[in-house]
């Protein structure tokens, strides 16, 4: 048995299509480079993910900063979902694309600014994910203020080794995320003598792109122990709060993800059964990552000695994962060839040498004026966008029953230069 296709992304007549939506018809419409996303690709992960965890009361809180584009918010909130924020900046993205959402809110972060902290009281969230005693107090001196009890959850720092890039581990004690697990005890006494905080769980977070489920098992073992040791002293814990991190495969391999989160999901049903808490997830990649892809047109082509460079109206301001992780993104031509194999280095326009989306890479020749598709693009690609070079952020469509809706118009250079001053 093959494993099904896990991207929305097919050829049709040799015509690469989202969804049923024809790729170079959009790229004629919208211009490149071009975030494109299929709404029924996210629907059908998010449903995965809902029915996988059905055994256990739960709600999804996604996290924004995979994506944090408004109608990508709007669409995950009519599936149910709540939202993870780390900042008053996405907490405002919530209130503008889903306002129903705000109750389904956690506020993770290491550095939650006052104004922040007051906003998401005044939004009545479900609960802050505190990561250090000092903000414990500035929440309960707000909260004091306000006339508000916010809810908390201390994250604990499980040091659970996730096996990932670096960058992106954060469950060890050498990590700036967190309160290590040993103290949580004595700052949940703490927590519960303040006035104004209500300790109602413990979470956990332990990094990104993570494969195997034994990294989350071992940490929601230790946060289960905590939890009962923190009803025996006599604290009301509903909320075991699980984090993100789920991952994707990036490459050719064979990928089943309702297959993949059917494991992920029994083993921590199994850990958390009996406990009679409500488990809160933070899935961000898993949900968006392979929904999306970016799309973009060959500028050049050149030859450096041996070296054979393909330039794309894309860059690393557009999609930094390359750059920033050595990240693999497949590209895929928009019409199929059957031009020889090349082994070529895909590049952006950056005035940097970490500008590449691909090095040493196979693929049919591509020449000036195609198109390509580099997927897996939907979670931190759009959200990660700079402008460096002075160049404008890409537009994004939604494919929705075959039909493109432009969710970001292209941005211009007006837009980019509104904020400055000479
Ligand atoms: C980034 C992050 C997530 C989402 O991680 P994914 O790998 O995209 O699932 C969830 N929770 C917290 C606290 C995060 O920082």
């Amino acid at each position: 048995m093959t494993s099904p296709n896990p991207r929305p992304f097919t050829y049709i007549h040799e015509r690469l299509t989202c969804s049923g939506a024809d790729l170079t018809d959009l790229a004629e419409r919208f211009g490149t480079p071009l975030y494109v996303y299929s709404a029924d690709a996210v629907i059908d992960r998010t449903a995965m993910l809902q029915a996988a965890f059905a055994p256990l009361p739960h709600t999804l809180c996604y996290a924004v900063k995979a994506n944090s584009s408004l109608a990508i918010l709007k669409l995950l909130a009519a599936q149910g979902c709540g939202f993870d924020i780390v900042s008053g900046g996405e907490l405002e993205r919530v209130r503008r694309a889903a306002p129903n959402a705000l109750p389904h809110v956690v506020f993770s972060g290491v550095g939650k600014q006052l104004w922040e902290i007051d906003a998401a009281l005044h939004a009545d969230i479900l609960l802050f994910n505190v990561e250090s005693e000092a903000e414990l107090e500035l929440l309960s001196q707000r909260a004091q203020a306000r006339n508000k009890i916010a809810r908390i959850a201390l994250r604990v720092n499980p040091d659970v080794f996730a096996e990932t890039h670096p960058y992106i581990s954060t469950g060890l004690r050498e990590h700036k995320f967190g309160i290590a697990i040993e103290r949580a005890r004595d700052v949940y006494r703490r927590a519960a003598a303040l006035p104004g905080i209500d300790p109602a769980g413990v979470s956990v977070h332990i990094g990104s792109q993570i494969r195997s489920v034994e990294p989350f098992a071992e940490s929601l073992q230790r946060v289960r122990s905590l939890v009962e040791d923190l009803r025996s002293d006599g604290l009301n814990i509903r909320f075991v709060d699980g984090g993100g991190g789920f991952g994707i495969e990036y490459g050719t391999a064979a990928f089943d993800p309702a297959a993949s989160v059917s494991a992920y999901a029994s083993a921590l049903c199994r850990i958390l059964d009996g406990l009679g808490a409500h488990l809160l997830l933070e899935p961000g990649r898993f949900l968006v990552a392979q929904a999306g892809a970016l799309l973009t047109r060959v500028l050049y082509t050149k030859q450096n000695g041996t070296k054979h460079f393909v330039i794309t109206d894309a860059a690393m301001n557009d999609l930094i994962r390359p750059a920033l992780y050595q990240a693999h993104h497949e590209i895929l031509p928009v019409i199929a060839t059957d031009r020889p194999a090349q082994v070529a280095d895909i590049v952006g326009p950056v005035c940097e040498t970490g500008d590449f989306f691909a090095r040493d890479r196979t693929l049919p020749e591509l020449l000036s004026g195609d198109l390509a598709a580099l997927l897996d693009a939907g979670a931190y690609g759009m959200s990660l966008a700079s402008h460096y070079n002075t160049r404008t952020h890409p537009a994004e469509v939604l494919i929705e029953a075959g039909d493109a809706r432009l969710i970001r118009r292209r941005e211009t250079l007006d837009d980019l230069l509104a904020t400055e001053l000479t």
